[in-house]
């Protein structure tokens, strides 16, 4: 019966995410693919709607659902022909500040994050030289007086100049300082309208595919010691909590995606006629479509019971990892089945697939990429030696 009930629930919020996204059509996004542009409106809805607010307990005025809702949201976005990424960080990056965060900053922010008055959606961690090896980064935090003091550089940090606040993770003391390498690291809240032109300087990244990424500078930054999130030097545990919810979010973005280039291949093959029959007669175009799908919905099994524990409070490292592996690969073969499908067509922007095609490929290097998956997965899963 519980069961039967969330389900009607998810249905409803499905449904009501699809009525939305009629109103951003495939033309709204391949226009703000072409100037590289942001979906104000498009986010403004969602944060009218009340959806970007929807992990955020009631009491700070957030509607206090599950990864499950915030998955079907994502996925009906991305199962639209839209895409989540300019604002899903929105939904998950407060997490660090909802669970780590003491009550004077939960009340100075989380109620702002919810009601959509206060975008807090640009995450900065990656760093030129650091790579994956997050132990490696560099921007350095120097405590002075009442206030820390930043100088450093990141990179890819998405959505910058679309956030008024900036979680940012920097040095406060020496690699090696303590027992494990990822310790003396701290976590910040950056208030990016008054950091602009006092210490912060964004420069845009022009990518494959429209992202909002940015490289962000910091010059002598001053950030209030209060904004310090938690215990200094703890920051990077605080964030490694939140990687789970991100993963699964993410694969389910995918799977949108791969059901949207299912679809469109699979219409296409029947109606598409050449040497007198419809292409999806001939087995060689069937056999990768039919293959996507049934990667996409065993990829789909994964993704949903990640998200089921994760909302159980249960461990889930394993079956986020797993989602977000098996959703982005899914993902990633469904969309080139689609480009052969459609053959030269496919190149052609009025049919949104190479769009799609460019914005789905980006599952496999991040959040995270592949590779590292899979050494977790050999590691953690299944007990063997630690490669790296
Ligand atoms: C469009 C976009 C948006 C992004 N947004 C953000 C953001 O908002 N905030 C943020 O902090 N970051 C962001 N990132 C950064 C992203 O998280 C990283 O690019 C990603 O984690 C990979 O890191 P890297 O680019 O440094 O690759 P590297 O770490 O240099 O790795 C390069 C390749 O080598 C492989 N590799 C590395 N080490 C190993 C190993 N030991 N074994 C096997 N293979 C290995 C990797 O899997 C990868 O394929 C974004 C990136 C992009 C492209």
């Amino acid at each position: 019966m519980e069961h039967e009930d969330k389900h009607s629930e998810l249905e409803i919020i499905r449904e009501s995410v699809i009525k939305l996204c009629a109103d951003f059509p495939n033309e709204y996004w391949r226009e703000l693919d072409r100037e590289r542009g942001y979906p104000t409106e498009f986010v403004q809805a969602l944060t009218d709607a009340g959806y970007l607010g929807c992990l955020i307990p009631e009491e700070y005025g957030g509607s206090n659902l599950g990864i499950r809702e915030a998955a079907v949201i994502l996925q009906t976005i991305h199962r639209s022909g839209g895409n989540g990424a300019a604002c899903h960080a929105q939904m998950y990056i407060m997490g660090a500040l909802l669970r780590h965060g003491n009550d004077q900053q939960k009340q100075a922010y989380l109620p702002d994050i919810a009601a959509g008055k206060r975008r807090l959606q640009a995450f900065g961690v990656t760093e030129p030289t650091s790579g994956t090896d997050t132990s490696r980064i560099r921007t350095w935090a120097e405590r002075d007086g009442d206030e820390y003091v930043v100088n450093g550089q990141k990179v890819w940090t998405s959505r910058a100049e679309h956030s008024d606040l900036m979680l940012l993770l920097a040095r406060t003391s020496e690699r090696g300082s303590g027992p494990k390498p990822h310790d003396g690291m701290s976590l910040f809240i950056v208030e990016m309208d008054e950091a602009l032109g006092n210490g912060i300087e964004i420069k845009p990244i022009r990518a494959m595919l429209n992202h909002n990424s940015t490289e962000v500078f910091f010059d002598n930054l001053r950030v209030p010691a209060k904004n310090l999130i938690g215990e200094e030097g703890k920051g990077f545990r605080y964030i490694l909590d939140g990687m789970n919810a991100e993963r699964i979010l993410i694969a389910h973005e995918c799977i949108g995606d791969a059901r949207w280039f299912i679809e469109k291949a699979s219409t296409y093959a029947k109606e598409r006629v050449v040497f007198d029959r419809p292409i999806g007669q001939n087995q060689g175009i069937q056999f990768p479509i039919a293959t996507s799908y049934a990667e996409t919905e065993a990829a789909a099994l994964m993704s949903a019971k990640a998200a089921q524990m994760f909302d159980a409070g249960q461990s889930c490292g394993a079956e986020a990892n797993m989602a977000k592996l098996l959703a982005s690969e899914a993902a990633w073969k469904a969309a080139d089945a689609c480009m052969q499908t459609f053959g030269g067509f496919a190149f052609a922007e009025e049919y949104d697939i190479e769009r799609k095609f460019r914005e789905t490929r980006l599952y496999r290097t991040a959040p995270i990429s592949t590779n590292l998956i899979l050494s977790y997965i050999a590691e953690h899963v299944l007990g063997m030696p630690r490669s790296f």
